[in-house]
């Protein structure tokens, strides 16, 4: 068996890994108090009373574009009237009857991209109903009243084993369990919550919030976790894949994309998902290192949660260079601007051309090459410039590790697991979602559904229910084509037991 670690899933030393001796990089830039409310949380929770006011303004649309928006589907006209009515508990209900981590979700989904941009007041008036402040105005109120809104169906005497405790591997076990099923979660890392734990963005998610909504939904029973146990060390996929009714990979990306440069290796050049993950394991933000010059390659999520979080930390100059247009960038319009509010510099059409080293081996710059897209196709113009960095951070993505599943035949796809609309891997038995499966949205809200599309699936399959006709019934009914109902692989193939009656 394989005994490579994967990036993420090695130990997280919080200021360990990235111990240095250069001048400019150092530790405790800010004033000891100034650390307390450093990563307060971005966006505050809506009052009762502003969550009243902002439910008013949603028009209950039927057939509303913010539901076909959501990746998990959550009847969000429903959720909203409820709140108007005054009932946050029934309208937390609605949410994690399709959502189980829909507090982390109502945190962290790009609702600009999604259900908000969707919303007919933004097409109306540029300003969509706060979708996601409403979610988390309820999904709060529940889980401070306390207790866990759904039960168990009777237990079935079977065993499912999940890899991976991150949104995909939960969302897939708490729909399990709900089934009556049970399930072993294997996850590598000491803490559960993958990059809910490990990866979001420190001001997303503030008081613990990864490990409460974990402890919230094992609430349901009948899961177990065993941390430190790493499918390809401790565990083999034939071992699970003999010995459980069913198993799921949810695993992510454990691994990150190197820029290929040489000299990357200097001392701080460093990945950004391994500092944020030691950032968000810190008890004491004074020891990590921050540079007074700091440069970020990427354009995604993670290079402008690294941006801000290391200006928060008191970095003087942050720069990020990404090698195509604005447009073209992974992180939204908003996610940019929130970058720049805080002081990060965005430049475009700048590629990595070489790490500059002093003569004791530390970073002190990087060389950028002017890129240009003519014809369609990215290209390096010849045109450099170098940029002062004493740290200079890797955002340009993760990668899939498929050795833990070396001999196994599951078939990948653009390196990444292959799965059907059911999730289905093309081995018997072996489902898989989230990050780790191919053509995902890389999201935490997708992943989410990923899991719950392949507990429903597994559950079918452990039951012996008999496959939906493909939509068929529901065609004829509509008076649509077969082929037509069943293009609809982000919908839910049966309702949840326990979902609300649709009230609208
Ligand atoms: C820095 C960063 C910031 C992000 N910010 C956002 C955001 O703001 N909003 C958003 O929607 N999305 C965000 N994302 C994306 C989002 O976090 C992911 O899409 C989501 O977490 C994927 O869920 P997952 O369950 O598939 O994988 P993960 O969350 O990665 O969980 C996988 C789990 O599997 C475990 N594992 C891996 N290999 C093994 C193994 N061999 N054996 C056992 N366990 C294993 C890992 O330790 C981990 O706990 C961000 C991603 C990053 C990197
Ligand atoms: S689209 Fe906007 S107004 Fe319509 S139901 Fe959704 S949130 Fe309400």
């Amino acid at each position: 068996m394989a005994s490579t670690e994967p990036a993420s899933t090695a130990p997280v030393t919080p200021g360990a890994a990235f111990e240095t001796e250069a001048p400019n990089i150092r530790a405790g830039r800010l004033d000891p108090a100034a650390y307390i409310d450093v990563f307060d949380d971005l966006h505050p929770p809506l009052t009762r009373h502003e969550a009243f006011v902002e439910a008013d303004r949603c028009y209950f649309c039927y057939d509303a574009p913010c539901m076909d928006a959501c990746p998990t589907g959550i009847d969000i006209p429903l959720f909203i009237r409820q709140i108007a009515a005054d009932n946050p508990t029934g309208s937390a209900k609605t949410i994690l009857a399709e959502n189980i981590l829909g507090g982390m979700c109502a945190r962290v989904c790009p609702t600009e991209t999604l259900c908000e941009q969707a919303c007919v007041r933004e097409m109306a008036e540029g300003k969509p109903v706060k979708i996601g402040l409403l979610q988390r105005y309820a999904t709060d109120h529940l889980m401070a009243e306390g207790g866990h809104p759904f039960t168990r169906a009777a237990p079935t005497g079977k065993h499912v084993a999940v890899v991976g405790a991150g949104p995909a591997g939960l969302s897939a076990a708490h729909r399990l369990a709900k089934h009556g099923h049970d399930v072993t979660i294997f996850e590598a890392r000491p803490k559960g919550g993958g990059l809910n734990e490990y990866g979001i963005a420190a001001y997303k998610t503030v008081d613990d919030f990864a490990q409460r909504e974990l402890d919230f939904i094992l609430q349901i029973g009948g899961i177990t976790i065993e941390n430190g146990k790493t499918l390809g060390r401790d565990i083999s996929i034939e071992a699970l894949n003999a010995g459980y009714d069913a198993v799921f990979l949810g695993m992510g990306l454990p691994d990150v994309n190197d820029l290929g440069l040489e000299g990357e290796d200097a001392e701080g050049c460093i990945d950004a998902v391994e500092y944020i993950a030691a950032l968000r394991q810190s008890d004491n933000l004074s020891t990590l290192p921050v540079g007074r010059d700091v440069v970020v390659i990427g354009g995604g999520m993670t290079a402008i949660d690294i941006a801000i979080q290391i200006k928060l930390l008191g970095a003087e100059n942050v720069t990020i260079a990404y090698r195509r247009g604005r447009e073209s960038m992974n992180a939204s319009a908003y996610e940019q601007e929130l970058a720049q509010t805080h002081g990060v510099v965005i430049r475009h059409w700048l590629q990595p051309k070489a790490v500059k080293r002093n003569e004791a081996g530390a970073i002190c710059g990087i060389e950028l090459e002017y890129t240009a897209q003519p014809d369609g196709k990215l290209v390096g113009t010849g045109e450099t410039l170098t940029l002062p960095a004493d740290q200079v951070f890797k955002a340009i993505g993760q990668a899939f590790t498929a050795h833990p599943l070396a001999g196994s035949g599951i078939g990948l796809a653009k390196g990444r697991i292959s799965v059907d609309a059911e999730r289905r891997t093309s081995i018997d038995g072996i489902w898989a979602g989230g990050d780790c499966v191919a053509g995902g949205q890389d999201l935490t809200v997708a992943s989410v559904q990923d899991g719950k599309l392949a507990a429903e699936s597994i559950h079918r399959a452990l039951m012996r229910i008999p496959d939906r006709m493909d939509g068929f019934a529901e065609a004829v009914l509509a008076g649509g084509g077969a082929g037509q109902a069943s293009q609809m692989p982000h919908q839910s193939p049966s309702a949840d037991p326990s979902a609300p009656p649709q009230a609208r």
